[in-house]
């Protein structure tokens, strides 16, 4: 790791150990444990979920419950594992019975995603859901219309993807996840990313 990455991760433990202090909504009262997000510093591709679930607030990380697993088969389909990228949440505390966040909680706890994109500045920035897409579009962005597609952004191609979730209550969407995730690695070769393993034979295993 090189000297700026290593800046870098150490503000994003700083961040995370402040997430995990955090009462700015009404979320801190029923966790167990705060989901930071984890991930490299200087990860490429940078996957938002919406919030924890059960398994993910007993065990304080992203994406380890039945959703995750899916998840990682999907990285898997385009030579990714999950410790090369980052995975986060656009709410850092499990909201009560798995609801949707409210708005009001999103609206707190976005300050939190902004400083960790700021700090990893990923190439591609995939919302999983629509939860996570209306933290990233306009009002009226609907994750049916736009999953899959390449938005050119500002600092970063923005790349929407169902949620993972959706295909395990609807298994006719998991052939549409699938390509999604194909779409986020086109994009990561458009942004001149390594991608998947073929595009870093320089690195074996690394
Ligand atoms: N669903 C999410 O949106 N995030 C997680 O971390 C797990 C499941
Ligand atoms: Fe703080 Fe976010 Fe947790 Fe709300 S959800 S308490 S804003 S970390």
């Amino acid at each position: 790791m090189n000297a700026d990455t290593a800046r870098r991760a150490g503000l994003l433990d700083k961040l995370a150990r402040i997430v995990r202090q955090c009462t700015d909504c009404p979320l801190h009262e029923g966790r167990m444990n705060a989901v930071p997000g984890e991930g490299p510093a200087d990860a490429e591709l940078m996957l938002v979920g919406e919030g924890p679930g059960r398994v993910e607030d007993e065990t304080g990380r992203p994406f380890v419950g039945p959703a995750g697993q899916l998840l990682e088969e999907l990285l898997a389909s385009i030579d990714l594992t999950r410790d090369r990228v980052f995975i986060g949440n656009v709410v850092k505390c499990r909201p009560p019975g798995n609801r949707a966040p409210l708005p009001d909680e999103r609206k707190a706890c976005s300050k939190y995603l902004g400083k960790q994109i700021e700090i990893i500045r990923p190439k591609v920035l995939a919302p999983l859901g629509a939860s996570a897409l209306s933290m990233f579009a306009h009002d009226l962005a609907s994750i049916g219309r736009m999953h899959g597609q390449v938005m050119v952004k500002k600092h970063y191609l923005l790349v929407p993807m169902y949620h993972p979730a959706a295909a395990l209550h609807n298994p006719s969407l998991r052939d549409t996840l699938f390509r999604d995730m194909s779409a986020i690695m086109a994009a990561l070769r458009q942004a001149g990313g390594q991608g998947g393993a073929a595009g870093s034979p320089s690195e074996p295993g690394g």
